[in-house]
């Protein structure tokens, strides 16, 4: 038991952007008696200072994610606990996969939010489907087909990779070339927004080859999903997965994931057991279908937060999201343009929700970003990878895509345009961000 000495002071909340004042104890002592109970020393480090409460500061979440959340989101998080095997937890749980299912555009059974982020996701797809020795052939073009790659490697399988420059898609006779050069490949996988460029993969004809070449098609569909449709049966993607935190606006922590009819008779055709144990959905499908036996502890408060972002997405209807998503990225192009700044992906196939800025000459990639933070108090990403200092991306994901944000972002780069002594005609971009709602 730890006794905190004398000398505690009250803690005082911090202003927004600073930590709590710092408590200070006195010395912490164990092994004390109480009601007869004689707790156990413990030898523990010395502490002097215990932090004050988290008070984040105020941001505008611009970035690749996470994305603004929704205060409906954040108050069911807070809802009491109920325990995962509780069968409320149970009956929620059937809402979350129905809810699921509809932002997917799917009649999969398997549909359900694997415990982690969007990589988990990744993962949960790939130990599952892939042995080793499997040949699997992955779009190449940013961070994220990368890390398909490597995880496809890691699963033992042989990745054969189909390359385009960072910005541009992957073609499908590209993919047919790859499919023709395999002995029997057993799955093509792209992403299909590419959250490093800004690159939207068209995913139909890929996954209609795939099938032709007695393939199964997986599609990450992290910053897709809810901002831009994803027809997971339509299209013929035999698996999917996603994260809460993009389109979806919910804190990061859970993958939603969809497994069709062939990707599940792979399954039951494997001759290897699943490498991770956490993720072999053979186990997980136990306690999300019909048994519920235990596998792992849900994370309660997430499911529930996963929930309300699905039921807000519900009520505002696919349509009028998608809808939604493109008129502000549209705008924010506009006035990007106006301040004399381009997109760097390739013309048609540019995602509404994450656009890649090229960082003019002469412009500081990271200064330009530490202002938004510091004065504006906004969040956006820098590059990564061959991209990194080379690219600004802004995302305009589920919450965060709203006119007063497309607004406040365009003001607020002219203004770290300038600061930089670049010329930027005043008002220009938000004038042409203007003509497009009003059009
Ligand atoms: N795939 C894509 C396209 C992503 O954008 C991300 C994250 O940004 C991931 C996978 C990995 O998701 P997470 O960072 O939530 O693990």
């Amino acid at each position: 038991m730890l006794v905190v000495g004398a000398r505690d002071v009250p803690v005082r909340s911090g202003d927004a952007g600073r930590l709590a004042r710092p408590r200070r104890v006195g010395k912490l002592s164990a092994g004390s008696t109480r009601g007869g109970f004689v707790a156990p020393r413990v030898k523990c480090a010395p502490v002097t200072a215990i932090p004050g409460e988290f008070a984040p500061p105020a941001r505008l979440l611009l970035g690749p994610g996470p994305s603004e959340v929704h205060p409906r989101v954040l108050r069911a998080m807070s809802a009491p606990l109920v325990g995962h095997l509780d069968p409320a937890f149970i009956a929620m749980m059937e809402e979350v996969k129905a809810l699921l299912r509809f932002v997917f555009a799917t009649e999969n059974t398997l549909t359900f939010p694997v415990s982690g982020t969007g990589s988990a996701g990744m993962e949960a797809c790939i130990v599952n489907l892939v042995e080793p020795g499997d040949e699997v052939v992955v779009g190449v073009n940013g961070v994220f087909g990368t890390r398909m790659a490597d995880v496809i490697e890691r699963a033992g399988g042989v990745a054969v990779r189909v390359e385009a420059p960072w910005g541009r898609v992957v073609r499908p006779e590209q993919v047919e070339a790859a499919l023709r050069k395999c002995r029997r490949p057993k799955l093509v996988a792209l992403v299909h927004a590419e959250t490093s460029t800004g690159a939207w993969q068209p995913l139909p004809d890929a996954a209609r080859l795939a099938h032709e070449h007695g393939a199964l098609f997986l599609a990450d569909c992290v910053t897709s999903l809810g901002g831009a449709p994803v027809e997971v049966d339509r299209w013929g993607i035999d698996a999917a997965y996603s994260g809460t935190q993009k389109c979806l606006s919910c804190p990061p922590g859970l993958a939603p994931i969809t497994f069709g009819p062939r990707a599940l008779a792979a399954l039951g055709k494997r001759t290897t057991r699943v490498q991770s144990w956490y993720l072999d959905l053979t186990l997980l499908s136990q306690y999300w279908g019909e048994e519920r036996v235990y596998h792992h502890t849900a994370p309660i408060s997430m499911n529930y937060a996963l929930r309300e972002a699905l039921r807000l997405v519900a009520e505002e209807g696919l349509e009028a999201r998608f809808a939604r998503h493109g008129k502000n990225h549209e705008a924010l192009a506009a006035g990007l343009g106006a301040l004399g700044l381009a997109l760097a992906a390739e013309e048609g196939h540019r995602l509404p929700m994450l656009n890649a800025v090229t960082v003019p000459d002469g412009v500081d990639e990271a200064r330009v970003r530490t202002r938004l933070l510091a004065e504006h108090g906004i969040e956006i990403g820098g590059g990564l990878g061959p991209m990194k200092g080379k690219v600004w991306r802004i995302g305009l994901m589920g919450e965060s895509s709203r006119r007063a944000h497309v607004l406040t972002v365009l003001a607020a780069l002219e203004d770290a345009l300038r600061a930089e002594g670049r010329r930027v005609p005043p008002g220009a971009a938000l004038a042409a961000a203007q003509s497009v709602y009003a059009a």
